[in-house]
């Protein structure tokens, strides 16, 4: 039992707050991104400093709680809390700095992509990340990192030069191709198995306005544009990137009022090359088909990486689903089709991101990222605000899952899988969960950082 006693003694310790049931900003404190998931921990340790996660994970340790570490807080299970454990929440660690010399940006363990989008866009860089800004760059780095650059400069990991940590024994060390390189092999992907990163050391790339955005074509394309744009995208230059999505048409401004509300087939495009070169290596999209909605242009990097925010908050339900893919034949794309035309939601979607580019160009064992020789990353996801809808939009997602789910590589992307067993992370992980496993043992032998997609300690 957790007496007050030992949480009073914690609190000498720290310079961060400590938030228990009954505080007045437990309750606030305690949400997740996901509405549908409410966990109500023991006590929440607000850290603002390495010593402070350093104190939290002895704590934690030495008084038998479960840990749960919290970063931007966007897992679609809720990984980033645990009922009656201890939350190490990062998010008032959110200190950046950027060495335009070198190249560099240093970035604490508890910011989010926008937070970097900002700090580095000053200096005409970017890091590789997520399509949304709020998404934590702690767990979204630490798993993979797909996002509107990984075909040009690879996924976030293949951008990631070190790591700080802190080890469940309480040690804080380094991890690099220099140092702890089997360390730094594993959290490449790994999730957050391995200890609390307390910052992450990026390369920065040139990027500053890019031409991108969205185009929307009539639902009734659907089959001729996966066709077409899976052809385009596995043959662009890295320069170019686009996503394949099922949407509807949100009813607002500046959507076509005609539209709103309409289910739609859409491409969000981001290229990177030279500004002149944009309308050429769009003539191709633009004669595909007559656009219902053009909205690519230039557009500064941060404000495409922030385009969805305002349309996803946090508090909506979700649920998702997640496979990889080497490509789609008529059979993938009709089923595709079939359960695109059902979105159960306006918020519901599905993604298909492409990873061959940079990203594909990385050996499957170079890092714990496994899928190297996937095309795509496919996602399905119901969400909606109201939690009345929450079984309709769930089975319309596993439905989809189960009919694609034979025709894929067979593990999905460990960042965009609920908490599915033990199963689907081996499969997530593939050849790689043997390797990882033993890092497990060496770093995390009794497996204190569990509330993750979990990676079980060799034996
Ligand atoms: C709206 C939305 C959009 C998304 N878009 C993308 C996308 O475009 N590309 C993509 O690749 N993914 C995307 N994701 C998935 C995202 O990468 C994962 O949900 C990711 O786990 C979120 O990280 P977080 O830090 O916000 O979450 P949290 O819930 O805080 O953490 C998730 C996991 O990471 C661990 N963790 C977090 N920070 C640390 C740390 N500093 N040290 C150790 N462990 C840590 C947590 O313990 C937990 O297990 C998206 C998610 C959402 C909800």
């Amino acid at each position: 039992m957790l007496t007050q006693q030992a949480i009073d003694g914690f609190r000498t310790q720290v310079r961060g707050e400590l938030i228990q049931p009954g505080d007045s900003n437990y309750d606030e404190a305690r949400k997740l991104y996901n509405g549908m998931i409410d966990k109500r921990p023991a006590l929440i340790a607000r850290c603002v400093d390495v010593a402070d996660v350093i104190s939290a994970v002895n704590f934690g340790r030495d008084n038998h709680l479960t840990i749960a570490v919290r970063g931007g807080g966007h897992s679609g299970p809720g990984f980033g809390s645990y009922n009656e454990g201890l939350v190490i929440d990062l998010a008032q660690m959110r200190g950046i700095r950027v060495d335009p010399a070198n190249r560099t940006v240093r970035v604490e363990g508890g910011c989010v992509w926008g937070d970097v989008d900002h700090a580095t866009h000053a200096f005409g860089l970017a890091v590789p990340t997520g399509f949304i800004s709020s998404t934590g760059v702690g767990g979204l780095t630490l798993g993979g990192g797909v996002g509107y650059l990984s075909r040009k400069y690879g996924l976030t990991i293949d951008n990631l030069l070190g790591v700080d940590m802190v080890l469940a024994d309480g040690r804080f060390v380094t991890a690099s191709a220099e140092e702890n390189s089997d360390l730094f092999w594993a959290v490449r992907g790994g999730g957050g198995n391995f200890g609390v990163v307390t910052s992450f050391l990026f390369t920065g790339s040139p990027v500053h306005t890019v031409y991108g955005g969205p185009i929307f074509w009539p639902l009734e394309m659907a089959a001729d544009l996966i066709r077409f744009w899976q052809g385009f995208i596995l043959d662009a230059p890295d320069e170019m990137n686009g996503w394949f999505g099922f949407v509807t048409v949100p009813p607002v401004a500046p959507f076509p009022e005609q539209y709103h509300l309409q289910k739609m087939c859409a491409v969000v495009w981001c290229y990177t090359g030279a500004p002149e070169n944009a309308a050429a290596v769009f003539e191709p999209i633009r004669q595909f088909g007559p656009p219902a909605i053009d909205f690519a242009g230039p557009i500064p990097f941060p404000v495409l990486q922030s385009m969805f925010d305002a349309l996803y908050p946090a508090g909506l339900q979700w649920y998702w689903r997640a496979d990889f893919f080497n490509g789609y034949d008529d059979k993938t794309i009709g089923l595709h089709v079939k359960y695109g035309s059902q979105l159960p939601t306006m918020h519901s979607t599905m993604h298909i991101y492409p990873i061959n580019g940079a990203a594909g160009r990385i050996g499957p064992q170079d890092t714990a990222w496994g899928y190297r020789n996937a095309n795509f990353a496919q996602v399905i996801v119901g969400v909606d605000p109201d939690p009345q809808n929450n079984e309709r939009m769930t089975e319309w997602a596993k439905d989809y899952w189960l009919a694609l789910h034979p025709y894929s590589a067979g593990g999905g992307y460990v960042n965009m899988i609920m908490d599915e067993g033990e199963e689907r992370v081996k499969a997530a992980y593939g050849a790689n969960y043997s390797r990882l496993t033993q890092v497990k043992a060496k770093y995390d032998p009794q497996n204190l950082f569990h509330v993750n997609q979990n990676i079980k300690p060799k034996s």
